[in-house]
């Protein structure tokens, strides 16, 4: 049995389609990366979170106790907006934050595409970080924004070139401060009050992603853009990388303003998220049993960061440069000048080791010499089989020390 052919479009097919699924279409990294399911490939460019740290048990004990304490309410529709109890959990985890305006979603991705949907026309300048998140920029897609590519350095978007997209005028600005993906980058405090500066002073609405922000690995600590404008900004979490990302539990924080439209068009697409699976939710996250966990997974991907850097040093050295990102699932590379990490992929695949070339991460052209690397998923012998492959496609590549 095929579970999914592939049947290209014909033109009697494509005349039937809306003009908004003319950006839709695969791009050729999603192509390569296919192969990469096929035969012996190790991936380093998947971004799943690791499942050995997923609380199975303790979900079979929560669904039990979700569905005796009150299965009909766990299996009936519900409020659009979300369960009562658990709009007020995520309103108790940040400043300024009150339940009201708390939507529970299905999944952050699907917080992104009802924000862009309410927000944006065909046209609409939209200001993003460069990189940004690839699931950000094809949840917006479909809207047809124009995007505006805001500059980064390590600290984050750079306030210099946050200004001159703004003063362009946008209807909001698209960030992940927290252990971005894919940059792994966590903007700095005076980042992050000068991103909210320059945002106040164009009237310009934030969306802050923020489904990393736990995973942090060291013991600094920065306010989310949220809490330094509470009105200004929309905040998206999530308990994808916290808990498991197959419940599909997310949340938005909305400015009071947004919050009747943002539930209608809720409504209007799933009506509202799994009651069900809110229910279980709430069973394993009530009583500070989610900040229990945090310990353990920060523990965990900062020990996994710490292999992959030291497997990538041993075998690449000087070839490919990188941060070492203070937290999130991530690490941003940079290949000599002139290597195009899309051709390097396709001889690394030969190779048996995958990556996502930068490219991916930009709207438009992007820094061609960029790639992603993930270290959720490998262990330790992955990780030294999958650099040493790398090594290998270096070497083949012709990309010398
Ligand atoms: N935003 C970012 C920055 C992400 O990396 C991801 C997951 N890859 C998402 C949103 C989507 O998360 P969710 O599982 O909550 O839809």
């Amino acid at each position: 049995m095929t579970l999914a052919p592939t049947v290209p479009m014909d033109e009697v097919w494509a005349k039937r389609l809306a003009n908004r699924t003319h950006r839709m279409r695969p791009s050729a990294i999603r192509e390569i990366l296919k192969l990469t399911s096929q035969g012996d490939v190790l991936s380093l460019a998947g971004g799943l979170p690791a499942g050995e740290l997923f609380p199975v048990a303790e979900v079979a004990r929560a669904t039990e106790r979700a569905l005796s304490l009150n299965g009909v309410r766990a299996l009936q529709y519900g409020p659009s907006n979300g369960l009562p109890e658990l709009r007020e959990w995520v309103a108790g985890k940040r400043k300024g934050a009150e339940a009201y305006r708390v939507l529970i979603t299905s999944g952050s991705q699907q917080g992104l595409d009802l924000i862009a949907k309410v927000l944006l026309d065909p046209g609409d300048n939209v200001a993003i970080s460069a990189p940004a998140y690839m699931g950000a920029l094809r949840a917006f897609d479909p809207y047809e924004p124009n995007y505006l590519p805001v500059d980064m350095d390590e600290e984050g978007i750079v306030p210099a070139a946050l200004e001159t997209v703004l003063a362009q005028g946008v209807k909001f600005l698209y960030v992940v401060p927290d252990f971005d993906n894919p940059s792994g980058r966590r903007a700095s405090l005076e980042r992050r009050q000068a991103i909210v500066e320059v945002c106040d002073r164009y009237g310009t609405l934030i969306v802050e992603d923020a489904p990393y922000r736990e995973l942090r690995f060291d013991d600094t600590i920065y306010p989310p853009l949220f809490e330094l404008a509470p009105d200004r900004v929309v905040h998206l979490g999530t308990l994808s990388k916290t808990l498991a990302p197959g419940l599909r539990l997310a949340w938005l924080l909305l400015p009071e303003q947004l919050v009747d439209i943002v539930e209608q068009a809720k409504q209007a697409m799933d009506l509202h998220t799994s009651t069900f699976g809110q229910s279980v939710a709430y069973e394993l996250v009530k009583d500070g049993a989610l900040e229990k966990r945090y310990p353990a997974l920060r523990e965990h991907y900062r020990s996994q960061r710490d292999v992959l850097v030291e497997k990538l040093h041993g075998a690449l050295g000087d070839r490919l440069q990188f941060e070492v990102p203070p937290g999130g699932m991530f690490l941003w590379a940079t290949l000599p000048e002139g290597v195009d990490a899309t051709d390097l992929l396709r001889v690394a695949v030969e190779h048996g080791v995958a990556f996502v070339p930068g490219q991916s991460f930009y709207p438009r052209e992007g820094k061609l010499n960029t790639l992603r690397l993930s270290f959720s998923l490998l262990d330790e012998d992955g990780f030294t089989e999958a650099t040493k492959r790398l090594a290998a496609a270096f070497d083949a590549y012709g990309i010398r020390g």
